[in-house]
């Protein structure tokens, strides 16, 4: 009984904070708000939880643990195998800010399958802090083109591989109207932009984590299976998003079912398709009043990105009380203390379900009994987690090397290097060489 009170005290405080989680826990059979059941403090008016007054707590104690903290630790909590947990890793918008990176979403499942939906600017220092083994963040589903959806491709193709990361990159996107506005496109000639950056890296780091297998679908398709392994199913739907090309996910697991909108405008697919889902992820745009006075827009443009290419809050009401998720998560606003009231107002004007207006490190912990909504709180010293197999040298053979011009404009303080090779293979108890005057290559 303490418990429960415990949580639901702290899901007020992260309510009151910034985030804008309205409500508190919800059961399955209504999506109703639930904080706690008045019965826990009915039983006798005259006690607290049954105790009597001055009573020590046992949660309390001056030296003992705080058990329930309602805060979500990454790399400290099993996950349950019929439990999905969802993390904000970017809900913000193509504008850089420290707060909120780009869209980005972390699915992971209790049968250890994790998912990346959109990996907007930004997003990766996020995937970063949860302390995942890149090994399992391989699976990276893209909606749309656009940077603040996919501008960080670059930064887990490359740094997990330096992270550890030691398979191929699996990535899914969606076609387009002509080849090159295609996802295989835009993957490809990432590859190009970075020919310098894979050259360096030969024979000086394993390379298996460089290869990207691309997964391209036909945007047009509605409701087609894009991925089906281990018991999860992908579709895709099409979405309407500035041009021909963006789509919405929805991934199925365990009788649960998660959708994730990208961008899009309201639209007759999702409204289908995204019936009674338990967590719906929808972009939730900033209202046409931010875009003209934060975001200095011309009035016939704000309207324009505002209602037209983008989800207005009453319009994503709209969508909520057209499809009824068990929790209606908003983003892709910046979710700050003076734009969060006036988003949430226009949301309540068209709908008055479960609602959490996200902002990064938000956490939903989804199971058939409960939804709970937590923020994350994160190590900014993160280093890269191990890998999962044994992890192999590059071979020096690789290398491409230097010219001899440049080559020959080392510095070489011999002592220093010669010092330094014998301290780290004593400490390891190795043998490496020390290279040739001219760095081994
Ligand atoms: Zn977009
Ligand atoms: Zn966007």
């Amino acid at each position: 009984m303490v418990r429960i009170r415990i949580l639901a005290v702290g899901i007020v405080c992260v309510a009151a904070s910034a985030s804008a989680y309205e409500l508190g826990r919800h059961d399955r059979e209504t999506g109703v708000q639930r904080t706690i059941a008045p019965s826990l403090y009915a039983a006798d008016a005259n006690t607290y939880m049954g105790f009597e007054a001055g009573t020590i707590l046992p949660e309390q104690a001056p030296v003992g643990i705080v058990e329930l903290r309602d805060v979500y630790y990454p790399g400290t909590e099993d996950l349950a195998p019929d439990e999905m947990r969802v993390i904000a890793c970017g809900t913000g918008m193509p504008n850089a800010r420290p707060k909120q990176a780009a869209a980005c979403f972390l699915v992971e499942l209790g049968n250890g399958d994790k998912f990346i939906f959109d990996i907007g600017l930004g997003s990766a220092e996020r995937i970063s802090a949860m302390k995942i083994p890149y090994d399992y963040l391989d699976k990276v589903f893209i909606g749309h083109l656009h940077a603040d959806h996919m501008g960080d491709l670059d930064a887990l193709w490359v740094g997990g591989v330096i992270a550890n990361r030691q398979r191929p990159l699996r990535v899914w996107g969606p076609s387009g109207t002509e080849d090159r506005l295609g996802i295989r496109h835009a993957v490809d000639h990432m590859k190009e932009m970075y020919a310098w950056d894979y050259a360096s890296r030969l024979g000086n780091i394993g390379l298996a984590g460089l290869v990207i297998e691309v997964n391209e679908f036909d945007y047009r398709g509605v409701n087609q299976v894009i991925y089906e392994e281990n018991g999860v199913t992908i579709t895709s739907i099409p979405a309407i998003h500035a041009l021909d090309g963006p789509v919405s996910f929805i991934l199925k697991w365990n009788d649960l079912k998660f959708a994730f909108s990208s961008d899009t405008y309201p639209n007759s697919w999702w409204i289908e398709y995204v019936q009674n889902a338990d967590l719906v992820i929808h972009e939730c745009f900033a209202t046409p009043e931010m875009l003209v006075e934060k975001q200095n827009f011309p009035v016939r443009d704000a309207l324009n990105v505002g209602t037209q290419v983008h989800t207005s809050p009453a319009q994503f009401g709209k969508v909520m009380s057209a499809t009824q998720p068990r929790m209606a998560v908003g983003y892709h606003v910046f979710n700050d203390f003076d734009t969060q009231p006036l988003i949430l107002a226009d949301i309540r004007s068209t709908y008055s379900g479960p609602v959490a207006l996200a902002t990064d490190y938000m956490v939903f912990n989804v199971t058939k009994e409960e939804i709970r909504v937590r923020m994350a709180a994160i190590d900014e010293d993160i280093w890269p987690p191990p890998p999962t197999t044994a992890k192999l040298p590059g071979n020096p053979a690789d290398r491409v090397g230097f010219s001899p011009f440049i080559a020959g404009g080392r510095e070489v303080y011999q002592d220093i290097i010669d010092d330094l090779y014998s301290r780290v293979n004593e400490r390891y108890g190795t043998d490496v060489p020390v290279p040739g005057a001219r760095g081994g290559n």
